[in-house]
Protein backbone atom coordinates (compact mmCIF):
# COMPACT_ATOMS: atom_id res chain seq x y z
CA UNK A 1 0.00 0.00 0.00
CA UNK A 2 2.83 2.30 0.64
CA UNK A 3 3.12 2.76 -2.83
CA UNK A 4 -0.02 3.61 -3.43
CA UNK A 5 -0.83 7.47 -4.19
CA UNK A 6 -2.46 8.73 -0.57
CA UNK A 7 -5.97 9.44 -0.38
CA UNK A 8 -7.16 12.73 1.07
CA UNK A 9 -9.39 12.33 4.06
CA UNK A 10 -10.43 15.22 6.10
CA UNK A 11 -10.13 15.47 10.24
CA UNK A 12 -11.67 17.17 12.72
CA UNK A 13 -9.95 16.79 16.23
CA UNK A 14 -12.50 18.63 18.06
CA UNK A 15 -12.31 19.87 21.23
CA UNK A 16 -12.09 18.94 24.76
CA UNK A 17 -9.77 15.06 24.53
CA UNK A 18 -10.49 15.26 20.86
CA UNK A 19 -6.90 16.42 20.09
CA UNK A 20 -5.13 14.08 22.27
CA UNK A 21 -6.87 11.04 20.77
CA UNK A 22 -6.97 12.41 16.98
CA UNK A 23 -3.09 12.40 17.98
CA UNK A 24 -3.33 8.98 18.89
CA UNK A 25 -5.06 7.80 14.90
CA UNK A 26 -2.15 10.11 13.60
CA UNK A 27 0.49 7.85 14.91
CA UNK A 28 -1.39 4.38 14.74
CA UNK A 29 -1.68 5.57 11.00
CA UNK A 30 1.61 6.37 10.48
CA UNK A 31 3.46 3.64 12.28
CA UNK A 32 0.77 1.33 10.11
CA UNK A 33 2.01 3.20 6.88
CA UNK A 34 -1.44 3.52 5.85
CA UNK A 35 -1.90 5.99 2.39
CA UNK A 36 -4.25 8.61 4.10
CA UNK A 37 -2.93 12.30 4.11
CA UNK A 38 -4.93 14.15 6.47
CA UNK A 39 -6.37 17.81 5.55
CA UNK A 40 -6.83 18.67 9.00
CA UNK A 41 -10.07 21.71 9.86
CA UNK A 42 -10.51 23.16 13.51
CA UNK A 43 -13.25 24.50 14.91
CA UNK A 44 -13.17 28.57 14.92
CA UNK A 45 -13.25 30.99 17.45
CA UNK A 46 -16.34 33.01 15.24
CA UNK A 47 -19.25 32.03 13.49
CA UNK A 48 -19.08 31.90 9.86
CA UNK A 49 -21.85 33.47 8.24
CA UNK A 50 -22.20 31.00 5.33
CA UNK A 51 -22.66 28.28 8.06
CA UNK A 52 -23.65 29.96 10.91
CA UNK A 53 -21.55 28.12 13.33
CA UNK A 54 -18.50 27.87 14.16
CA UNK A 55 -17.62 25.29 11.33
CA UNK A 56 -15.67 27.01 8.37
CA UNK A 57 -17.55 26.60 5.15
CA UNK A 58 -13.87 25.41 4.03
CA UNK A 59 -14.08 22.40 6.33
CA UNK A 60 -17.50 21.46 5.08
CA UNK A 61 -16.19 21.55 1.53
CA UNK A 62 -13.23 20.10 2.52
CA UNK A 63 -15.16 16.62 3.42
CA UNK A 64 -17.57 17.00 -0.02
CA UNK A 65 -14.27 17.25 -1.77
CA UNK A 66 -12.52 14.11 -0.55
CA UNK A 67 -16.07 12.37 0.28
CA UNK A 68 -14.12 10.32 3.83
CA UNK A 69 -13.20 11.88 7.04
CA UNK A 70 -13.05 11.59 10.59
CA UNK A 71 -14.65 13.85 13.43
CA UNK A 72 -13.54 13.94 17.26
CA UNK A 73 -15.86 15.11 19.69
CA UNK A 74 -17.48 18.75 19.21
CA UNK A 75 -18.53 20.31 22.40
CA UNK A 76 -21.96 22.34 22.32
CA UNK A 77 -21.99 24.96 24.64
CA UNK A 78 -26.08 24.87 26.10
CA UNK A 79 -28.45 27.85 25.50
CA UNK A 80 -25.36 30.38 23.33
CA UNK A 81 -27.69 30.97 20.32
CA UNK A 82 -25.77 29.38 17.58
CA UNK A 83 -26.28 25.80 15.63
CA UNK A 84 -24.75 22.94 17.75
CA UNK A 85 -21.59 21.96 15.25
CA UNK A 86 -22.54 18.40 14.99
CA UNK A 87 -26.01 19.29 13.80
CA UNK A 88 -24.57 21.97 11.46
CA UNK A 89 -22.50 19.00 9.91
CA UNK A 90 -25.64 16.96 9.37
CA UNK A 91 -27.34 19.13 8.13
CA UNK A 92 -25.32 20.96 5.35
CA UNK A 93 -23.95 17.33 4.81
CA UNK A 94 -26.68 15.37 4.75
CA UNK A 95 -25.22 12.75 6.94
CA UNK A 96 -28.85 10.68 6.92
CA UNK A 97 -27.75 7.89 8.41
CA UNK A 98 -25.76 7.13 11.79
CA UNK A 99 -24.38 3.80 11.75
CA UNK A 100 -22.59 2.26 15.11
CA UNK A 101 -21.75 -1.34 15.09
CA UNK A 102 -21.62 -2.86 18.88
CA UNK A 103 -19.40 -5.78 19.09
CA UNK A 104 -18.24 -7.46 22.24
CA UNK A 105 -14.19 -6.59 22.44
CA UNK A 106 -12.61 -9.98 22.66
CA UNK A 107 -10.35 -9.71 26.26
CA UNK A 108 -12.78 -7.41 27.87
CA UNK A 109 -15.20 -8.69 29.74
CA UNK A 110 -18.70 -7.40 30.28
CA UNK A 111 -21.85 -8.76 31.43
CA UNK A 112 -22.72 -10.83 27.91
CA UNK A 113 -19.76 -12.10 25.50
CA UNK A 114 -21.93 -12.23 22.14
CA UNK A 115 -22.94 -8.76 21.56
CA UNK A 116 -23.03 -8.47 17.87
CA UNK A 117 -25.77 -5.83 16.41
CA UNK A 118 -26.03 -2.51 14.32
CA UNK A 119 -27.79 0.54 15.11
CA UNK A 120 -28.94 2.77 12.03
CA UNK A 121 -30.32 5.78 13.38
CA UNK A 122 -32.40 8.60 11.01
CA UNK A 123 -29.71 11.41 11.52
CA UNK A 124 -31.73 14.48 9.85
CA UNK A 125 -34.83 14.93 11.10
CA UNK A 126 -37.91 13.89 14.01
CA UNK A 127 -37.26 15.59 17.34
CA UNK A 128 -33.61 17.04 15.71
CA UNK A 129 -35.11 19.45 13.58
CA UNK A 130 -34.68 21.83 15.92
CA UNK A 131 -38.31 23.67 15.77
CA UNK A 132 -39.50 24.41 19.31
CA UNK A 133 -41.31 27.46 20.59
CA UNK A 134 -43.00 29.11 23.22
CA UNK A 135 -47.09 29.10 22.42
CA UNK A 136 -47.79 30.83 25.55
CA UNK A 137 -45.93 31.75 28.84
CA UNK A 138 -45.97 28.30 30.67
CA UNK A 139 -46.50 26.21 27.43
CA UNK A 140 -43.85 25.53 24.82
CA UNK A 141 -43.85 23.21 21.64
CA UNK A 142 -41.19 20.87 19.98
CA UNK A 143 -42.03 19.60 16.33
CA UNK A 144 -41.14 16.31 15.71
CA UNK A 145 -40.91 15.83 11.89
CA UNK A 146 -40.44 12.70 9.84
CA UNK A 147 -40.50 12.67 6.34
CA UNK A 148 -41.64 9.57 3.83
CA UNK A 149 -38.47 11.24 1.76
CA UNK A 150 -35.94 10.51 4.74
CA UNK A 151 -37.60 7.19 6.20
CA UNK A 152 -37.68 5.92 2.77
CA UNK A 153 -33.52 6.91 2.43
CA UNK A 154 -32.64 5.44 6.14
CA UNK A 155 -34.64 2.24 5.50
CA UNK A 156 -33.18 1.52 2.03
CA UNK A 157 -29.58 2.15 3.75
CA UNK A 158 -30.68 -0.71 6.93
CA UNK A 159 -31.49 -3.48 4.52
CA UNK A 160 -28.93 -2.30 1.95
CA UNK A 161 -26.21 -2.53 4.58
CA UNK A 162 -27.89 -5.80 6.20
CA UNK A 163 -27.73 -7.59 2.97
CA UNK A 164 -24.29 -6.57 2.36
CA UNK A 165 -22.68 -7.62 5.12
CA UNK A 166 -24.57 -11.19 5.63
CA UNK A 167 -27.04 -9.72 8.31
CA UNK A 168 -30.38 -11.50 8.08
CA UNK A 169 -33.33 -9.31 9.92
CA UNK A 170 -33.67 -5.98 10.33
CA UNK A 171 -36.18 -4.07 13.27
CA UNK A 172 -37.48 -1.13 12.66
CA UNK A 173 -37.78 0.38 16.26
CA UNK A 174 -40.84 2.61 17.28
CA UNK A 175 -42.95 4.17 18.98
CA UNK A 176 -46.47 4.42 16.77
CA UNK A 177 -49.05 3.09 18.99
CA UNK A 178 -48.71 6.58 20.47
CA UNK A 179 -46.75 8.27 17.55
CA UNK A 180 -48.92 7.15 15.15
CA UNK A 181 -48.67 9.57 12.25
CA UNK A 182 -45.39 10.18 12.32
CA UNK A 183 -43.84 6.79 13.89
CA UNK A 184 -46.78 5.34 11.32
CA UNK A 185 -45.15 6.74 8.46
CA UNK A 186 -41.90 5.52 9.33
CA UNK A 187 -43.03 2.09 9.75
CA UNK A 188 -44.79 2.21 6.53
CA UNK A 189 -41.61 2.80 4.93
CA UNK A 190 -39.81 0.41 6.46
CA UNK A 191 -42.56 -1.98 5.36
CA UNK A 192 -42.17 -0.98 1.52
CA UNK A 193 -38.30 -1.07 1.47
CA UNK A 194 -38.88 -4.64 3.44
CA UNK A 195 -40.83 -5.90 0.28
CA UNK A 196 -37.89 -5.24 -1.66
CA UNK A 197 -35.63 -7.28 0.38
CA UNK A 198 -37.47 -10.94 0.84
CA UNK A 199 -34.49 -12.60 1.94
CA UNK A 200 -33.87 -10.38 4.99
CA UNK A 201 -36.60 -11.32 7.99
CA UNK A 202 -38.25 -7.80 9.06
CA UNK A 203 -39.76 -7.36 12.41
CA UNK A 204 -41.06 -4.14 14.29
CA UNK A 205 -40.44 -3.49 17.97
CA UNK A 206 -41.77 -0.77 20.04
CA UNK A 207 -38.85 1.00 21.61
CA UNK A 208 -39.84 0.40 25.37
CA UNK A 209 -39.96 -3.13 24.77
CA UNK A 210 -36.62 -3.02 22.59
CA UNK A 211 -34.36 -1.62 25.64
CA UNK A 212 -36.27 -4.73 28.20
CA UNK A 213 -34.83 -7.08 25.05
CA UNK A 214 -31.58 -5.56 24.88
CA UNK A 215 -30.66 -5.28 28.22
CA UNK A 216 -31.81 -9.07 28.73
CA UNK A 217 -30.30 -10.37 25.72
CA UNK A 218 -29.10 -8.63 23.03
CA UNK A 219 -28.39 -11.53 20.50
CA UNK A 220 -32.23 -11.06 19.78
CA UNK A 221 -30.93 -8.42 17.72
CA UNK A 222 -29.28 -7.93 14.50
CA UNK A 223 -29.22 -4.57 12.70
CA UNK A 224 -31.79 -2.16 14.09
CA UNK A 225 -33.14 0.84 12.22
CA UNK A 226 -35.10 3.73 13.93
CA UNK A 227 -36.12 7.81 13.51
CA UNK A 228 -33.61 9.82 15.69
CA UNK A 229 -34.37 10.39 18.88
CA UNK A 230 -34.37 6.26 19.35
CA UNK A 231 -31.24 5.85 17.80
CA UNK A 232 -29.60 8.34 19.80
CA UNK A 233 -30.77 6.68 23.05
CA UNK A 234 -30.02 2.64 22.11
CA UNK A 235 -26.77 4.03 20.26
CA UNK A 236 -25.61 4.37 24.03
CA UNK A 237 -27.48 1.94 25.71
CA UNK A 238 -25.99 -0.43 22.99
CA UNK A 239 -22.78 0.87 23.78
CA UNK A 240 -23.07 0.39 27.54
CA UNK A 241 -23.40 -3.39 26.81
CA UNK A 242 -19.82 -3.35 24.99
CA UNK A 243 -18.19 -1.59 27.81
CA UNK A 244 -19.11 2.01 27.44
CA UNK A 245 -18.47 4.77 25.23
CA UNK A 246 -14.99 4.62 24.98
CA UNK A 247 -14.61 1.72 22.94
CA UNK A 248 -17.75 2.59 20.29
CA UNK A 249 -17.03 4.00 16.98
CA UNK A 250 -19.57 4.96 14.67
CA UNK A 251 -20.46 6.65 10.79
CA UNK A 252 -22.35 8.82 9.53
CA UNK A 253 -23.48 8.74 6.16
CA UNK A 254 -24.08 11.26 3.62
CA UNK A 255 -25.82 12.13 0.27
CA UNK A 256 -23.08 10.79 -2.53
CA UNK A 257 -21.48 8.12 -0.72
CA UNK A 258 -20.07 11.31 2.36
CA UNK A 259 -18.48 9.02 4.78
CA UNK A 260 -17.77 10.69 7.96
CA UNK A 261 -16.32 8.35 11.22
CA UNK A 262 -16.73 9.69 14.54
CA UNK A 263 -16.38 8.79 18.32
CA UNK A 264 -19.56 8.26 19.86
CA UNK A 265 -18.63 10.05 22.67
CA UNK A 266 -18.61 13.41 23.57
CA UNK A 267 -15.46 15.98 24.48
CA UNK A 268 -15.20 14.47 28.02
CA UNK A 269 -14.34 17.82 29.63
CA UNK A 270 -13.50 16.34 32.98
CA UNK A 271 -10.55 14.53 31.40
CA UNK A 272 -9.34 17.21 28.96
CA UNK A 273 -5.72 17.85 28.60
CA UNK A 274 -4.65 14.83 31.42
CA UNK A 275 -3.51 12.51 28.89
CA UNK A 276 -6.56 10.04 30.62
CA UNK A 277 -8.57 9.63 27.14
CA UNK A 278 -8.89 6.38 25.76
CA UNK A 279 -8.23 6.52 21.80
CA UNK A 280 -10.44 2.97 21.35
CA UNK A 281 -13.49 4.55 19.76
CA UNK A 282 -11.63 7.17 17.59
CA UNK A 283 -9.71 4.68 16.29
CA UNK A 284 -12.36 2.01 15.87
CA UNK A 285 -13.87 5.07 13.63
CA UNK A 286 -10.88 5.24 11.72
CA UNK A 287 -11.07 1.89 11.28
CA UNK A 288 -14.15 1.89 10.17
CA UNK A 289 -13.23 4.54 7.62
CA UNK A 290 -10.71 2.32 6.24
CA UNK A 291 -13.21 -0.21 5.19
CA UNK A 292 -14.81 2.40 3.63
CA UNK A 293 -12.19 2.69 1.22
CA UNK A 294 -11.58 -0.70 0.94
CA UNK A 295 -8.27 -0.89 2.92
CA UNK A 296 -9.36 -4.19 4.65
CA UNK A 297 -5.71 -5.25 5.41
CA UNK A 298 -4.68 -2.14 7.12
CA UNK A 299 -8.30 -1.88 9.11
CA UNK A 300 -7.31 -5.50 10.39
CA UNK A 301 -3.90 -4.58 10.86
CA UNK A 302 -5.18 -2.24 13.39
CA UNK A 303 -7.96 -3.43 14.79
CA UNK A 304 -6.08 -6.44 15.64
CA UNK A 305 -3.38 -4.20 17.27
CA UNK A 306 -6.32 -2.98 19.72
CA UNK A 307 -8.13 -5.80 20.15
CA UNK A 308 -4.45 -7.40 21.35
CA UNK A 309 -3.74 -4.52 23.47
CA UNK A 310 -6.94 -4.50 25.39
CA UNK A 311 -7.04 -8.19 25.83
CA UNK A 312 -3.50 -8.64 27.12
CA UNK A 313 -4.76 -6.42 29.78
CA UNK A 314 -1.11 -5.09 30.73
CA UNK A 315 -2.08 -1.49 29.36
CA UNK A 316 -5.87 -0.11 29.62
CA UNK A 317 -6.87 3.66 30.39
CA UNK A 318 -8.80 4.57 33.36
CA UNK A 319 -12.61 4.12 31.73
CA UNK A 320 -11.21 0.20 31.40
CA UNK A 321 -10.25 -0.11 34.89
CA UNK A 322 -6.37 0.74 34.00
CA UNK A 323 -4.17 3.09 34.85
CA UNK A 324 -2.10 3.97 31.56
CA UNK A 325 -2.28 7.21 29.70
CA UNK A 326 -3.48 8.11 26.12
CA UNK A 327 -0.12 8.26 25.03
CA UNK A 328 0.80 5.00 26.74
CA UNK A 329 -1.89 3.17 25.39
CA UNK A 330 -0.80 4.17 21.81
CA UNK A 331 2.86 3.19 22.39
CA UNK A 332 1.27 -0.38 22.95
CA UNK A 333 -1.18 -0.56 20.10
CA UNK A 334 1.92 0.39 17.95
CA UNK A 335 4.41 -1.94 19.55
CA UNK A 336 1.10 -4.71 18.69
CA UNK A 337 1.16 -3.57 14.70
P1 LIG B 1 -18.98 12.82 27.30
O1 LIG B 1 -19.14 11.64 26.38
O2 LIG B 1 -18.02 13.87 26.88
O3 LIG B 1 -18.54 12.29 28.74
C1 LIG B 1 -19.29 11.37 29.53
C2 LIG B 1 -18.35 10.62 30.49
O4 LIG B 1 -17.61 9.65 29.72
C3 LIG B 1 -17.31 11.52 31.15
O5 LIG B 1 -17.08 11.07 32.46
C4 LIG B 1 -16.07 11.31 30.31
O6 LIG B 1 -14.85 11.51 31.02
C5 LIG B 1 -16.22 9.86 29.84
N1 LIG B 1 -15.59 9.65 28.53
C6 LIG B 1 -16.09 10.02 27.32
N2 LIG B 1 -15.26 9.67 26.35
C7 LIG B 1 -14.20 9.07 26.93
C8 LIG B 1 -12.99 8.49 26.44
N3 LIG B 1 -12.69 8.46 25.13
N4 LIG B 1 -12.13 7.97 27.34
C9 LIG B 1 -12.39 7.97 28.65
N5 LIG B 1 -13.53 8.50 29.19
C10 LIG B 1 -14.41 9.04 28.33
O7 LIG B 1 -20.44 13.44 27.51
P2 LIG B 1 -20.89 14.85 28.12
O8 LIG B 1 -20.05 15.17 29.31
O9 LIG B 1 -22.36 14.74 28.24
O10 LIG B 1 -20.59 15.90 26.96
C11 LIG B 1 -19.48 16.80 26.95
C12 LIG B 1 -19.55 17.67 25.69
O11 LIG B 1 -19.45 16.85 24.52
C13 LIG B 1 -20.86 18.47 25.55
O12 LIG B 1 -20.54 19.74 25.06
C14 LIG B 1 -21.64 17.68 24.50
O13 LIG B 1 -22.52 18.50 23.77
C15 LIG B 1 -20.53 17.16 23.63
N6 LIG B 1 -20.87 15.93 22.87
C16 LIG B 1 -20.41 15.85 21.61
C17 LIG B 1 -20.64 14.69 20.88
C18 LIG B 1 -20.12 14.61 19.48
O14 LIG B 1 -19.33 15.44 19.06
N7 LIG B 1 -20.51 13.62 18.70
C19 LIG B 1 -21.33 13.61 21.46
C20 LIG B 1 -21.76 13.73 22.77
C21 LIG B 1 -21.52 14.89 23.48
Amino acid sequence: FSSQAPIRATLFPGDGIGPEIADSVKQVFKAADVPIEWEEHFVGDEIDPRTQSFLTWESLESVRRNGVGLKGPMATPIGKGHRSLNLTLRKELNLYANVRPCHSLPGYKTRYDDVNLITIRENTEGEYSGLEHQVVRGVVESLKIITRQASLRVAEYAFHYAKTHGRKRVSAIHKANIMQKTDGLFLKCCREVAEKYPEIKYEEVVIDNCCMMLVKNPSLFDVLVMPNLYGDIISDLCAGLIGGLGLTPSCNIGEGGIALAEAVHGSAPDIAGKNLANPTALLLSAVSMLRHLELHNKADQIQDAIVSTISEGKCRTADLGGKSKTTEFTRTIIDHL
